[in-house]
């Protein structure tokens, strides 16, 4: 219906609509970048890096409303869904509004929930319905509440390797995770992990792998800002070192030319007071051989 809808209203010859199957992950930058234009994003790397724009419709409609219409983003577009609820539905909510009075309408029913924002899969658990309604909220998922199953140790089956998008190997990359050992974790593309929990949902011991990786991620950038911050304040120390010593050493050899230069003067004065004493002695003889004569 959607995709009808823009057919029939672009009539822009620049502006090129394609459809792509609905499977999850394919929303993903780069698998959405793979997928529309055969690029394929470097690891660690960015769309913008291969010289690609990808915004989302809301995003999009953003920037309309703000470069065409003036019209600042004040308001967004929040889907209600999930088993909690009766009437599943889609608002233009103002910033600001609370979770709670958007969710009323939706009719949720007495059982307790679970809330949680963004999708199902990538989106945040969310302790309260007190919370407001801010930019980044697409989407609030009330569900039943149900008693998670217990982590067990893995197994190695493998199955999460199968079934990552970006064909990273999330066994491996737990291990390391769970060590800490964030440089290793690195060096397996830790990086490129999109976070969809695809590893997640197929693992039978039911561990929360994507959690491992969001924490080596965090942990990794803390380790590379702290290890930054050593390397300037090191180098800081280094150049104060080397400033001091270099204000010693001139001032020493500023003082052993000064001490050279009084040297040579004070030779140069009693070479002076010499000639002068001789000149002297010399009036006060011819003065003395006239006076005689
Ligand atoms: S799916 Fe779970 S149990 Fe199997 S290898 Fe991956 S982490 Fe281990
Ligand atoms: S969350 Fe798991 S499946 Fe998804 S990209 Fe990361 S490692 Fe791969």
């Amino acid at each position: 219906e959607a995709l009808n809808s823009l057919l029939m209203y672009c009539h822009n010859d620049r502006i090129s609509i394609e459809q792509i199957p609905t499977k999850y992950t394919s929303g993903a930058e780069k698998l959405l970048v793979k997928a529309l234009l055969g690029i394929e994003i470097p690891s660690g790397g960015f769309a913008i890096d291969v010289g690609v724009v990808c915004q989302n419709v809301a995003t999009t409609k953003a920037i309309f409303d703000a470069v065409v219409d003036n019209k600042p983003l004040v308001s967004r577009i929040v889907t209600v869904t999930g088993s909690g609820v009766e009437s599943p539905n889609n608002y233009e909510v103002r910033l600001g509004a609370s979770f709670e009075h958007i969710v009323s309408m939706s009719n949720p029913n007495t059982n307790q929930h679970a809330i949680r924002m963004g999708g199902m899969m990538m989106g945040v658990d969310v302790e309260t319905t007190r919370a407001p309604i801010c930019k980044i909220t697409n989407c609030i998922f009330v569900n039943n509440l149900e008693t998670k199953p217990s982590t067990q140790e893995c197994i190695r089956c493998g199955q999460c390797n199968q079934a990552c998008p970006v064909d990273l190997l999330p066994q491996q990359l737990y291990w390391y995770a769970k060590s800490e050992d964030t440089d290793k974790a690195m060096d397996y593309n830790l990086a490129d992990c999109i976070e969809c929990r695809c590893c997640d949902y197929v693992c039978p011991s039911h561990i929360p792998l994507a959690e491992y990786f969001s924490f080596a991620k965090a942990l990794h950038r803390k380790t590379t800002e702290d290890q930054y911050r050593t390397d300037i304040a090191r180098e800081r120390f280094e150049f104060r070192e080397y400033r001091l010593e270099r204000n010693k050493q001139e001032r020493t050899e500023m003082m052993a030319a000064k001490k050279e230069e009084l040297k040579k003067k004070m030779a140069n004065d009693k070479e002076q007071k010499a000639k002068i004493a001789a000149a002297m002695a010399r009036v006060k003889k011819t003065k003395q051989a006239s006076d005689d004569a």
